[in-house]
């Protein structure tokens, strides 16, 4: 039985010269065709094999599967997905969306010159940092500032660079591990530093920090508990007396913030997460964030403090190997001259979902909600909740509205993955036999494809 289905299997050459195929071969290249075509009979065979089917489709049916497969190949593997999970700085779907102003200001260098390192005024050389360095500096109130590729980067340079060779100083309860391979001990051992645990896991005091300093102590570092926070009996020095101590040991002080927060978050109810202000305020001598978290611009990592401590930092080789390109500092700039212009709540989305009301995503899920429903679509909308995400902010849960679609045949499961494969592809989650739509990261301009999307998935 097996055999004699094996042996109709059609020939590679025999399904190029049908019409369906020839279309695509005016499309596409020849190699991408040939491609599916072979793994689309190794798919026939194999399910032959397995016993999965009692006879071959019809060659009309082979030739569609074989498009469909060109087209997935021919198609980008980094691609543009609709965000339906309510979490805002999703690290698997790329972390903060770029504004408006953003992504057109990396467009725009990217497809032509740019000033990158050409001082207009002079006629001569200038310096890719400078274009950003002032903002930020305005922003935050630091004396000096530097941008490299991520914050993982960041924190490496600045250990690198201004401790190497000594020992740092830092509480057992801050050890993070940043999801990937960013883990405290593990960087500071890369950098050629010896970390110098002090106090436990919950409670970490000032005197643990004054003890532990020695002859061959060259900091104090405070690392922010981005993704996790110990609550209960806990306690942790102010950063102000961890300065103060530090500086009078002639130490320095260094904090790794993370998600680089410049707005005062608690008008949103989120008390726990600090500025990159209140930090240098506090007489940090250098702090480093992403670029990509709550501050809502392009991967990067900004390392923001004293300049003599800043312009080791810039002369040291490691800068190099850990530049950033013109696409993210336009980025970068269009992004830090949204908080300048005071429009950070309208231009940002990171923060405009941070920020938007109840009530807007309300009335934004009753929109969704009533596009499905008139294309036939099982929807309702539910009250539902979601996380910031992107190891920020991790005990605080936002209420949000989501639309929940149900199948009409087949399960909530086929349904997911139908509009996980769509074009774009749908990225939602399933609670209690719904597949929910949180519409926090929903953008108004994505409806129609969700729309028709879902009522071709079959909701
Ligand atoms: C996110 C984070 C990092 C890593 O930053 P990337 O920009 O992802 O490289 C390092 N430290 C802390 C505390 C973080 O929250």
């Amino acid at each position: 039985m097996n055999q004699q289905l094996l042996r109709q299997i059609p020939k590679v050459d025999e399904l190029l010269k049908e019409p369906k195929l020839e279309a695509l071969l005016a499309e596409m290249s020849e190699k991408i065709v040939t491609r599916a075509v072979r793994q689309g009979l190794e798919e026939l065979r194999r399910n032959v094999l397995e016993g999965k089917i009692e006879q071959l489709p019809v060659r009309e049916a082979i030739c569609s599967r074989i498009a469909a497969i060109a087209y997935r190949e021919a198609s980008p593997s980094l691609q543009r997905v609709i965000n339906g999970t309510g979490i805002i700085l999703h690290t698997n779907l790329g972390r903060a969306c770029l504004s408006d102003k953003a992504a057109k200001a990396a467009a725009s260098v990217a497809g032509s010159y740019s000033t990158l390192e050409y001082n207009l005024a002079t006629g001569g050389r200038g310096l890719r940092y400078t274009h950003v360095e002032d903002l930020l500096c305005r922003l935050t109130g630091a004396e000096s500032a530097l941008v490299v590729n991520n914050n993982a980067a960041a924190v490496l340079l600045t250990l690198s660079a201004l401790t190497a060779g000594g020992q740092v100083v830092v509480s057992r309860g801050e050890l993070v591990e940043i999801g990937g391979s960013f883990r405290v001990p593990d960087i500071m051992e890369a950098c050629g530093a010896v970390l110098k645990e002090v106090g436990t896991t919950n409670k970490t005091h000032l005197r643990d920090y004054d003890r532990a300093i020695c002859a061959e102590t060259k900091a104090l570092m405070k690392v922010h508990t981005s993704n996790y926070r110990i609550v209960g009996f806990t306690e942790t020095p102010a950063l102000a007396d961890m300065v103060e101590l530090g500086h009078s040991r002639g130490m320095l002080v260094i904090e790794d913030l993370g998600s680089g927060c410049l707005i005062d978050l608690n008008q949103f109810g989120i008390h726990d997460e600090p500025t990159v202000q209140d930090s240098l305020r506090a007489g940090v001598d250098v702090v480093s964030i992403s670029g990509d978290k709550l501050l809502g611009g392009p991967q990067a990592g900004i390392i923001l403090g004293k300049k003599k401590y800043i312009d080791v930092l810039k002369k040291h080789p490691l800068t190099r190997a850990m530049r950033v390109d013109k696409m993210t500092l336009a980025a970068l700039e269009a992004t830090l001259r949204s908080y300048e212009a005071e429009k950070a709540f309208e231009e940002i989305p990171t923060i405009a979902m941070l920020a938007v009301s109840q009530e807007r995503l309300q009335a934004k899920a009753e929109a969704l909600c009533a596009g499905l429903v008139s294309a036939g679509c099982n929807a309702q909308v539910v009250a539902t909740e979601g996380q910031v995400g992107g190891g920020s902010v991790p005990t605080k849960m936002l209420k949000s509205f989501a639309v929940a679609l149900e199948p009409k045949t087949g399960s909530v499961d086929e349904m997911e993955e139908k509009l996980r494969l769509g074009m774009p592809p749908i990225i939602g989650r399933i609670n209690h036999d719904r597949y929910l739509l949180d519409v926090r990261t929903l953008k108004e301009t994505d409806f129609e494809e969700i729309i028709a999307a879902a009522a071709e998935a079959g909701a």
